[in-house]
């Protein structure tokens, strides 16, 4: 088989599409579009052949362009992208699929996976990372409700991984990053879902502790249907500063909102029941900055934690993410997936947005704010991660589960051909 008639090289037309993530750009020697779990074995064969470091995309949001390579052989795989209901609620997702059109396939057989919150987001990327969506605490993580998957393997072997098949890949694929094999289908159990209440709250910037403080204890007693996240946004681009709760309800009980709005002076409200599909977006276009991401789990959220968020917000120039967590999530044997900061109240995410000419200095200083907040935590999520330090990625697995990692690393890819990732030495 030669690979020609799927390769993009330099100086072909697509080349500098080809070459090009949603965070950044390369120079591959070659970007592959391979189209059968066949033709990814041989990208992988030939990319041997020739000594070239692979990196496989999906919907290319990693923030450290780990979907493109200087002069190595991209793997794209976007033909990947079916969405097939299999009857029962069980459907296959293509490899290389995006979360927007899944989602927008999956509600015309009145179906859901919670998933995450982009239209654009891969759902290969973010399976394998874990997978918040405005369900997790009805439906626990994306990789949750997988399956199975039919991998191709470093070795070049097309397999199936489930819980009867190839056990030790199957738990590896579910929080691994991407580390293990190149997932062309995934098989989860879909959820019967046809519409949520979606929207916002808005509040006064006033009393900031008070209304942290407040939305944790109206989430502590929330119903499973509701997830939400609390956003706290500097004035950015078009944008107002401002307080916001961002809500899902997959469920029609509305009164769950009610304790939502006595945390705080509401401004403005916009709930509406629209079809699942609906609450995926497209974030904002890339601004001119560099932001300066951190994020973390904590096991509460207590008085010294809200401190911390509101006097890094309050300094300005920072937006932070409260993503409360509990309900099915936390359910979840830590142990049964690669996926283990179970024991989390909530998950924090902060961007500092420093000026691209900022020193790094500036920088530095921006992670030390950062650091008030996430030294509170424990672990953080890799699908947020802006950097990949040896301590950035120690902090995504406990100990436990990274050894376990190691292991399965080295049965299925003891040559660490798969690290352009938060790579898992063998
Ligand atoms: C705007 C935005 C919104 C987000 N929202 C959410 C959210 O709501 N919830 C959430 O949990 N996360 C969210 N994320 C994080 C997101 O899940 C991760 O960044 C994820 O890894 C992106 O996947 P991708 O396929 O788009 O990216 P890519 O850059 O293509 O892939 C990411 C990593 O996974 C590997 N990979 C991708 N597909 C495969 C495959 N099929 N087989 C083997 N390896 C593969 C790649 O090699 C790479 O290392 C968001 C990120 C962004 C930028």
């Amino acid at each position: 088989m030669t690979i020609d008639h799927i390769a993009v090289r330099p100086g072909d037309p697509d080349y500098d599409t080809a070459r090009t993530t949603k965070s950044g750009s390369a120079n591959p020697s070659v970007v592959l579009r391979p189209t059968s779990p066949e033709e990814v074995a041989e990208s992988l064969r030939y990319a041997k052949a020739e000594g070239l470091p692979v990196a496989i995309r999906n919907g290319g949001h990693n923030a450290l362009s780990y979907g493109t390579i200087d002069d190595g052989a991209v793997i794209d795989l976007s033909h990947f992208d079916r969405v097939e209901a299999l009857g029962e609620g069980r459907v296959r997702v293509g490899g290389g699929a995006l979360w927007g059109p899944a989602a927008a396939e999956l509600g015309k057989h009145g179906l859901a996976i919670s998933s995450g919150d982009t239209i654009s987001v891969g759902v290969g990327g973010l399976t394998q990372s874990g997978g918040f969506g405005w369900m997790v605490r009805k439906h626990g993580l994306a990789l949750d409700n997988l399956l199975g998957a039919e991998v191709v393997t470093a070795a070049g072997d097309v397999v199936r991984a489930s819980s009867t098949e190839n056990a030790d890949l199957f738990w590896a694929l579910r929080g691994g990053a991407g580390n293990f094999g190149v997932v062309t289908a995934f098989e989860f159990q879909a959820q019967p879902v046809t519409t949520v209440h979606h929207g916002v709250i808005e509040y006064a910037l006033e009393n900031l502790d008070q209304l942290v403080n407040g939305w944790a204890t109206a989430m502590r007693a929330a119903p499973d249907e509701l997830t939400t996240t609390l956003a706290l946004r500097p004035a950015f681009g078009p944008f107002p500063a401002a307080a916001i709760v961002f809500v899902c309800l997959a469920g029609d009980d509305t009164a769950a909102l009610e304790p939502l709005r006595a945390i705080g002076t509401v401004v403005a409200e916009d709930i509406k029941e629209v079809a699942y599909a609906e609450v995926l977006e497209e974030g904002p276009p890339p601004q001119p900055v560099l932001p300066i991401i951190g994020n973390t789990f904590v096991e509460s959220v207590n008085e010294p934690l809200i401190d911390a968020i509101v006097s890094a917000y309050s300094a300005g120039g920072r937006v932070v993410f409260m993503r409360y967590l509990g309900g099915e999530f936390g359910r979840v044997d830590p142990a049964s997936t690669a996926f283990a900061h179970r024991g989390a109240e909530a998950m924090v995410i902060s961007a500092a947005f420093m000026s691209p000419e900022s020193t790094d200095a500036d920088a530095e200083q921006a992670r030390a704010v950062w650091r008030t907040i996430g030294d509170q935590g424990f672990g953080s999520y890799s699908g947020f991660l802006g950097s990949d330090t040896p301590e950035d990625i120690a902090a995504l697995w406990p100990k436990a589960t990274l050894d376990r990692l190691r292991e399965v690393k080295r049965a299925w890819d003891p040559d660490n051909v798969f690290r352009r990732n938060f790579n898992i030495a063998p």
